[in-house]
Formats: structure tokens, C-alpha cells, sequence
């Protein structure tokens, strides 16, 4: 059995006296493909933020890699391996592709070892090397993702937090998107991948979490939750 990567343990977190995630439970282990899905306002985005260090939790705790990450400095998350990207992409649309790759290596010191990763990057979305001079704000919707994949991926994460990395693009770059997603998953990155898109998601995820007004309601494995009558009345549209 392999071990946890992840593990969260009744994490709340609040925004104010808004109650947004209300004592969650959660595991990823070492290599796993992993789907948070739910309606709008479930709290996904904040559960992410929370896992990434953007957000404090008000009580539970988060055990990544060994760590007890609440003794850990926010600015140690991305060297530690725990890489977000974010809903809305987040990229610098007045960057270069390449320039926006870069950032992805901020806390290295290693030109080479950077440049290399980009190389990587560029091997997976062949799209950005032909355009690397080119002004990210310039790029389709799909680009932008790719960017914002390609950009995590320069900093080498072990756990990769996607948040909705399909949404405003159209069903063909989608399933270009997934390709890459599966692609960076058989590399061995352990990903939590928070999708709109509840079949896809599940379709290309092991296992899958259903998170409701702050909690999770159903954890179990994508095949089952894609057979679960409730999940596929509630987020498959069937
Ligand atoms: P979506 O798919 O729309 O992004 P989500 O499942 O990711 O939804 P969150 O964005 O985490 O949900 O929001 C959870 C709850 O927290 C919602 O009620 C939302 O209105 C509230 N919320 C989110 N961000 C903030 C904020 N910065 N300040 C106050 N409330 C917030």
C-alpha cells in the first residue's frame, strides 16, 4: 500500500462569518489522480486555496508529505512540491509564454535546471514552444491553460492542484487538456483536480470526493461514483 501525500483531517476554513468548508476529511495517497466536484459555492476553490496556503484554516489540520503544514511558511509550500493552478488561470497576460514559464521557477536558483524544465514543458505542449515569444494575453483560452499547467509544472510539483482547468474552453481543447493531465499523472504527480466538467473529471480520475455545502458528502472510487444514482442526477446530467 502506498503512503498518504495528503491528508486532511476535519479542515474548516471560514471567510469571516461565512462558513465555507465545514470540517472536511481527505486523503491522497503517492500517485494518485484524484476529483473534488460540486455544484458552485460548495467550497472547492477555498478547500484548494487552503491546501495551496493562500488561506488560513480556522480548525482541522493538513498533513502533506510528512509535514504538518501548519508549521510550515507559505513560502516554502511551492519548494516542498504543492503547486496550484489556479481557477482563472492567474497567468501575466503581459509576459511571454517563456516569461510566464520562468515564474514557475522563482525558488530555484538553477538557470539550467529551469531551462530544462521548460524543455519539458515544451515537449508536452509543443503549442508553447512555437509561440514562447509571444505575449500571454495573446493566447486563446486553451494557450492559457497550457501556460498555467506548463508554469506549475516548472516548479516541479508533487502534488498538482488544478481548479477547474476546463472551464470557458471549448470540448475539443478540453479533451486536449485532459490528455496533458493524464500525461503529467503517468509522470507520477499526485493531483486534485476540482472540475465543472463532473464526468470528465471522473472519467480520467481513481478516485473522487463530492463536496456539498462545505462537506463532503460522498468519497469513493470514480467508477462507483460514476454508477452513483445521486452523483449522476446531481452533476452528470443524466
Ligand atoms: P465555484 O465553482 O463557484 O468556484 P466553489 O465550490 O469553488 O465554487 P468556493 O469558491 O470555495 O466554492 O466558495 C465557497 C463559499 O465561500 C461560497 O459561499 C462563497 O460565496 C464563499 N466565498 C468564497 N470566496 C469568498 C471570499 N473571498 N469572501 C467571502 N466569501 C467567500
Amino acid at each position: 500500500m502506498s503512503t498518504n501525500l495528503l491528508e486532511v483531517k476535519q479542515l474548516k476554513v471560514a471567510y469571516g462569518g461565512i462558513h465555507a468548508v465545514k470540517g472536511i476529511d481527505m486523503h491522497i495517497k503517492q500517485g494518485e489522480l484524484v476529483a473534488l466536484i460540486g455544484a458552485n459555492g460548495a467550497g472547492k476553490t477555498t478547500t484548494l486555496k487552503t491546501l495551496a496556503g493562500m488561506i488560513k484554516p480556522t480548525e482541522g489540520s493538513i498533513v502533506y508529505d510528512g509535514a504538518n503544514m501548519a508549521q510550515i511558511p507559505v513560502y516554502n509550500y511551492v519548494e516542498r512540491g504543492l503547486a496550484l493552478v489556479p481557477e482563472g488561470r492567474g497567468i501575466f497576460s503581459r509576459l511571454t509564454v517563456e516569461e510566464n514559464l520562468l515564474m514557475g521557477g522563482y525558488r530555484s536558483n538553477d538557470k539550467v535546471q529551469i531551462m530544462a524544465d521548460i524543455e519539458r514543458v515544451y515537449g508536452l505542449f509543443p503549442r508553447l514552444k512555437e509561440r514562447h515569444k509571444q505575449l500571454a494575453g495573446t493566447l486563446s483560452g486553451g494557450e492559457q491553460q497550457m501556460v498555467a499547467i506548463g508554469r506549475a509544472m516548472v516548479s516541479r510539483p508533487k502534488l498538482l492542484l488544478l481548479d477547474e482547468p476546463s472551464m470557458g474552453l471549448a470540448p475539443i481543447i478540453v479533451q486536449k487538456i485532459f490528455e496533458i493531465i493524464r500525461m503529467i499523472a503517468s509522470e507520477g504527480v499526485t493531483m486534485l483536480l476540482v472540475e465543472q466538467n463532473a464526468k470528465l473529471a471522473l472519467q480520467t480520475c481513481q478516485r473522487g470526493y463530492v463536496m456539498e455545502s462545505g462537506k463532503i458528502t460522498v468519497a469513493d472510487s470514480a467508477e462507483a461514483l460514476l454508477s452513483n444514482e445521486r452523483v449522476q442526477q446531481a452533476y452528470l446530467g443524466e
